[in-house]
This record gives C-alpha cells, sequence and structure tokens, in this order.
C-alpha cells in the first residue's frame, strides 16, 4: 500500500461531516445501550462520555478511550463510531469513551480549537474552556486500568503508537502492532518524531513535571491510570484504512 502523497505541511486528505458523525455515534450509542452524559456545550455542540457497563463485574477491567481531540485527524471519531456500531465489546470491559473532545476544531479541518488552542497541549494550567470541562469530568471518574489516545499522524509512514508503562505492566504494545500490521502499514523508522521506535513502538521516557504543556496522555498518567496508549493512524493513507488500524488496535488491547 503506498501512500497517496497529499499531505504536504499538513493533512490534505477526505475530511468528515462531523455533525452527522456526532449524531450516527448518539444513535448507535443509543441502540446498544450506552448511557450518555453532556459535559460541555458551546453553540450547536455538545461534548459527551459514553459508558457502557460491564456484563460480568468479576475480572473486569476499566477502559478510557478518547478521540478527535485534534481537528484534522478524522481516523479517530470515525474508528469510535465504527466500534461502537459493531458492537464486539468483551462481556468484562467496562468502557468510558469519549467519542470527539475537539468537534469545531472539525468543522474547520484544524488541529487547534476555534480559538487556535491545541487541547492536546492544555492538560497542564488549561486555557481552554472544553480541557477545564474534559478535566472536571475526569475527575468524577474512577481510575483506569487502562487508557487509549486515538489519533493521526499527517507524516508518517505507517500506524505506529506511544506506551506508557511505568510500573512495568504486561505490555499490549506488540499485540496492537501485530493486529494492525494486517490492515495498515507500521512505521517502521528507527526514529518517529524525534523519538527511538521499534517496530512501530515508541517508548518515550516522560517525566510531566518538567514539561509545562501537558497533552491528555500526561494528565491520565499521572492522575488517572498506570497504564496507556496513543494509537497514531498514518493520515497520509486512505480514510478507510485508517479507521481499520484504529478499531484493529483497540479490538486487541480490549480483547487481551
Ligand atoms: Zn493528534
Amino acid at each position: 500500500m503506498q501512500k497517496l502523497g497529499k499531505n504536504h505541511g499538513g493533512y490534505h486528505g477526505e475530511t468528515m461531516d462531523v455533525r452527522a458523525v456526532l449524531r450516527d455515534i448518539e444513535t448507535a450509542a443509543r441502540q446498544h445501550g450506552w448511557t450518555s452524559e453532556v459535559f460541555h456545550e458551546t453553540g450547536e455542540f455538545k461534548w459527551f462520555a459514553l459508558h457502557r457497563s460491564p456484563l460480568v463485574t468479576h475480572h473486569s477491567s476499566r477502559i478510557y478511550i478518547s478521540a478527535g481531540i485534534h481537528g484534522d485527524e478524522p481516523a479517530a471519531p470515525l474508528a469510535t463510531l465504527k466500534l461502537i456500531q459493531e458492537n464486539h465489546w468483551p462481556e468484562n470491559v467496562e468502557i468510558f469513551l469519549l467519542p470527539c473532545l475537539n468537534p469545531i476544531g472539525f468543522t474547520l479541518n484544524q488541529r487547534e480549537n476555534f480559538d487556535g488552542i491545541d487541547l492536546n497541549r492544555d492538560y497542564r494550567n488549561s486555557k481552554a474552556a472544553e480541557t477545564c470541562a474534559h478535566i472536571a469530568w475526569l475527575k468524577r471518574q474512577p481510575p483506569f486500568d487502562l487508557y487509549l489516545c486515538l489519533h493521526e499522524d499527517w507524516e508518517s509512514h505507517g500506524f505506529y503508537l506511544y506506551e506508557q508503562n511505568p510500573d512495568a505492566k504486561i505490555s499490549r504494545a506488540e499485540k496492537i502492532i501485530e493486529a494492525v500490521k494486517k490492515v495498515c502499514p507500521i512505521d517502521l523508522n528507527e526514529i518517529i518524531e524525534g523519538r527511538a521506535a521499534n517496530g512501530g513502538i515508541v517508548r518515550p521516557n516522560i517525566l510531566p513535571q518538567e514539561r509545562p504543556d501537558w497533552p491528555e496522555a500526561f494528565y491520565l498518567i499521572t492522575q488517572k491510570s498506570r497504564q496507556g496508549y496513543t494509537l497514531e493512524a498514518p493520515s497520509d493513507f486512505p480514510l478507510a484504512t485508517r479507521v481499520n488500524a484504529l478499531v484493529a488496535a483497540v479490538n486487541a488491547v480490549i480483547n487481551f
């Protein structure tokens, strides 16, 4: 599979109709018995958090999934829609799903929010109302066994992921790559975004206290969870391929 060669200086691929996608997500979630909480509203847009209880509570695990914090990464919310529609959740997982953290960004096909703030650098000393509302919601939730943040990278040559695993729990990174490899190329470069990578896996040594501009994952790893993955689909490939990559990655984690 070849790159499309469209992304010069940014994302120039297919876009999505965010209003229609959010409507479809709400409809599918209702059909499949999710509960929905609106935690923020601006104009016509609502920010909602979906929740699905485990069918069996014995040995259940709590998994947090977020998408759409960058408005030029359409495969992420579309992957959450597909996951909700497919409805193949293991009985023992409890899911907290935030399908779109930056809906207005998608109306502009822009990474940042309406005011030009990159929300994924706003989780410490937060300025944006969306981030403040999201953090307030997170504080009301129990701790998560694992988090997944769904993203896309317009420059990458294939799918890759970042792992945070400070307690050296059993890694799910290799399983994720194995599953995604069947549907999407993997970025096999030894350096990705300036960090050492191996087979599409980046394990950065992060020191959140030394960085002022926290991404969502830094907030999650310091406050809510002790293991998590930021998944990066390569956005210079067809949209359907990237959606399938993110869906395969999530399924690999929840069925681990
Ligand atoms: Zn992103």
